[in-house]
């Protein structure tokens, strides 16, 4: 063969050729990992199609239009749209996701069923501290509207493959924060073992293995063969964080229209 033919062979196959070793590593993330990684409790999961109504109960203009700026990165290519009210007065009867600054950070669970009430279902309060970075703050609004969607904290999966010594780790942390919070003493105890032990398979969904998700917990602690094991702070979302929402909510958020609240009775179509 002409050695001009094979140069203009291995012109065009080389690019080609370069990406084989990342197809490879989708191939076995998608396909060929163990599904331990993101994780929706199905129950917590939201209508198909539908325009979650967000209502921010006190902030400034500034941490209104921050998180306006970085919680719609979850829903690119999702059904999903956020819409977005600066007070509860101008906000519609029916709300999904009600956000104070005034106390502790955190968020109730994907679909929490509780439309009609004023009372905050995420509280943002280490966005007002200022001692965030930006990269931090951005980490705060993914992570809990990450819960919001409906999403875990990664070391929940039923496959989570470092052991339950994380699990364990959590709970001396977790009682003060939530006798703070209002519940008594037992209350916190049961609260705090039912937030740091695994998922129910059969209850969830779940995408293939991801460290790199935001909705780990940044964290060092002892796997069960005792060597250490760091978990990093993500402030951005995973490759599969993206195709976990748009793989459960898949498709085009439909333009939200003044008045065409879309059903919440609508059934809930399970993405197998
Ligand atoms: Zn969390």
């Amino acid at each position: 063969m002409p050695n001009v033919i094979i140069n203009r062979f291995l012109l065009l196959a080389a690019p080609a050729i370069l990406r084989i070793p990342l197809l490879l590593v989708f191939f076995y993330a998608l396909v060929l990992a163990p599904a331990y990684a993101a994780v929706m409790v199905i129950d917590k999961q939201w209508p198909q199609n539908t325009s979650l109504k967000v209502v921010f109960l006190d902030c400034s203009k500034d941490q209104q239009r921050l998180v306006e700026q970085v919680a719609p990165q979850w829903l690119a290519k999702s059904n999903l749209s956020f819409q977005f009210y600066d007070s509860f007065e101008k906000a519609p009867k029916e709300t999904h996701i009600r956000i104070s600054f005034l106390v502790h950070s955190g968020s109730r669970l994907g679909n929490h069923r509780d439309y009609c009430s004023d009372k905050a279902t995420m509280n943002l309060f280490d966005l007002t501290t200022g001692q965030l970075s930006d990269s931090s703050a951005r980490r705060l609004i993914l992570h809990e509207f990450g819960h919001a969607l409906g999403l875990v904290h990664e070391f929940r999966s039923p496959y989570w493959p470092y052991g339950t010594n994380v699990l364990q780790k959590m709970l001396p942390n977790c009682y003060p924060k939530m006798e703070r919070i209002g519940y008594s003493k037992q209350g916190a105890i049961l609260r705090c073992k039912a937030v740091n032990r695994p998922v129910d398979p059969k209850k969830s969904e779940k995408t293939a293995f991801d460290e790199f998700s935001v909705m780990n917990y940044p964290t060092i602690f002892t796997t069960q063969d005792g060597s250490k094991k760091t978990i990093s702070a993500q402030s951005r979302l995973s490759y599969l964080d993206r195709y976990a929402i748009q793989l459960w909510y898949p498709g085009r958020a439909v333009p939200y229209i003044c008045g065409s609240t879309p059903s919440l009775k609508q059934t809930n179509r399970r993405i197998k």
